[in-house]
C-alpha cells in the first residue's frame, strides 16, 4: 500500500480522526507483514534432508577407464559436483570425497551415517571388455549375501547393532530410491538403457538410510562416455539424479522443496 492512499482521507471529525489512526495503524502492519512475507520468501527453502553424495574410487583406486584414458575417479566427481549443484537450492549435500584421493568404503558410509544423511547416492560408471555394453544399472543391497558368512544376529546384550544390518529396515525406500532414479533418467531420452539390480555390497549394508549406488553409463562404451563427459549431457543427467532424489523425498512424505 503506498502513503499517498492515506492523504483521500479528510480530517473533519473526531471519529474520522480515529478511522484514520486506525487506517494507518493497519496499514503499517499491513505493510511490515507484506515486507516480511516478501523477505521471507525471498530466501531459499532448506530442508533438512541431507543428502550424501559418493563419488566412487579416488587417488590410486581409478575405476574403470576408457580407451583414451578417461577415468571413472573422475567422472564421478565431476557428476557429484554437479549433482550437488542441482541439489543445494532445496537441500544438504555431504560428498564423501572432494577431490582425487582414496576413501575407504567403510569410511564413506560412516560419514553418512553420523552426519543422519537422509538418502546416499554411491556414483560410479561401469566398464567392460567388450565396448558393446553400454548402459545404466542402479543396485540395492542384496538382504542375503550368498559369498560371505550370515551377519551376525541384530542387536547385542548393549543394545549396540551390528552395521552389516543397517540398510535392512531401509530395503524397500532403497528400491523405491531406485525406481525414482530410474525413471529420471530415462525420461531424459538418452540411449542409455536403465535397468535395477541387487547386489551384496558391504558399502550399501552399512548403510543406515535409503541407499543406492549407480554406474551411470559404461566409459567403456563410446556413446556413454560422450554423454558423461560433454558439460551439457553430464548436466542433464546430474539434474534428472537430483529430479529423482526429489521427488523420492517428496513422495516419502519428507518436506517437499
Ligand atoms: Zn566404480
Amino acid at each position: 500500500m503506498q502513503p499517498t492512499e492515506m492523504t483521500h482521507f479528510k480530517i473533519t471529525s473526531t471519529g474520522t480522526l480515529i478511522f484514520q489512526r486506525v487506517l494507518q495503524i493497519v496499514c503499517i502492519h499491513f505493510c511490515l507483514l507484506s515486507g516480511f512475507i516478501v523477505s521471507v520468501s525471498a530466501q531459499p527453502a532448506i530442508h533438512p534432508q541431507l543428502i550424501a553424495i559418493d563419488p566412487g574410487h579416488g587417488g590410486t583406486d581409478t575405476g574403470a577407464a576408457s580407451l583414451d584414458g578417461t577415468l571413472e575417479k573422475d567422472v564421478v566427481l565431476s557428476l557429484a559436483r554437479r549433482l550437488e549443484t542441482y541439489l543445494t537450492p532445496d537441500y544438504p549435500t555431504l560428498l564423501t570425497r572432494t577431490d582425487d584421493y582414496r576413501v575407504p568404503l567403510a569410511d564413506r558410509v560412516s560419514l553418512a551415517n553420523h552426519a543422519d544423511a537422509s538418502v546416499f547416492i554411491s556414483l560410479h560408471t561401469a566398464g567392460s571388455r567388450r565396448m558393446q555394453h553400454q548402459g545404466t544399472v542402479i543396485f540395492c543391497h542384496h538382504p542375503v549375501d550368498q559369498l560371505r558368512p550370515a551377519p551376525p544376529a541384530t542387536g547385542t546384550a548393549d543394545g549396540i547393532q551390528s552395521w552389516d544390518t543397517l540398510q535392512e529396515p531401509h530395503r524397500s525406500d532403497s528400491l523405491a530410491l531406485a525406481g525414482y532414479l530410474r525413471d529420471a533418467l530415462q525420461s531424459l531420452g538418452f540411449p542409455l538403457p536403465v535397468r535395477l539390480s541387487d547386489i551384496a555390497s558391504p558399502l550399501l549394508s552399512a548403510a543406515d538410510m535409503p541407499a543406492v549406488i549407480i554406474e551411470v553409463g559404461h566409459l567403456t562404451h563410446p556413446g556413454d562416455r560422450a554423454l558423461l563427459i560433454r558439460t551439457a549431457t553430464a548436466d542433464r543427467i546430474a539434474g534428472a539424479l537430483a529430479e529423482g532424489i526429489t521427488a523420492f523425498l517428496v513422495d516419502n512424505g519428507n518436506a517437499a522443496p
